[in-house]
């Protein structure tokens, strides 16, 4: 069964570029994000990893994915005290 085993290394070799992809992208971005300080560092999205945006809610302000539309991510605003 040889077109069994190299459609197995075809299927790692997808999956890993992917990952590789994966990783450039997250890494591309934090670096965009250490070079551009913004007042208020937006945290990432917890369910999709995408960034998130200040939204302002009936109880308070809160972070919002981006992709709200097909994301329902949110994060709650931490105080920070210093
Ligand atoms: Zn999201």
């Amino acid at each position: 069964m040889q077109g069994s085993l190299i459609e197995r290394h075809g299927k790692e070799l997808v999956t890993e570029g992917g990952f590789s992809e994966r990783m450039t992208a997250a890494r591309v971005e934090e670096k965009r994000r250490r070079q551009e300080p913004t007042e208020t560092a937006a945290p990432s999205c917890p369910l999709c990893g995408g960034e998130m945006r200040l939204r302002h809610g009936k109880k308070g302000d809160f972070w919002g994915c981006q992709a709200c539309l097909t994301c329902r991510g949110t994060r709650e605003v931490q105080q920070q005290t210093d």
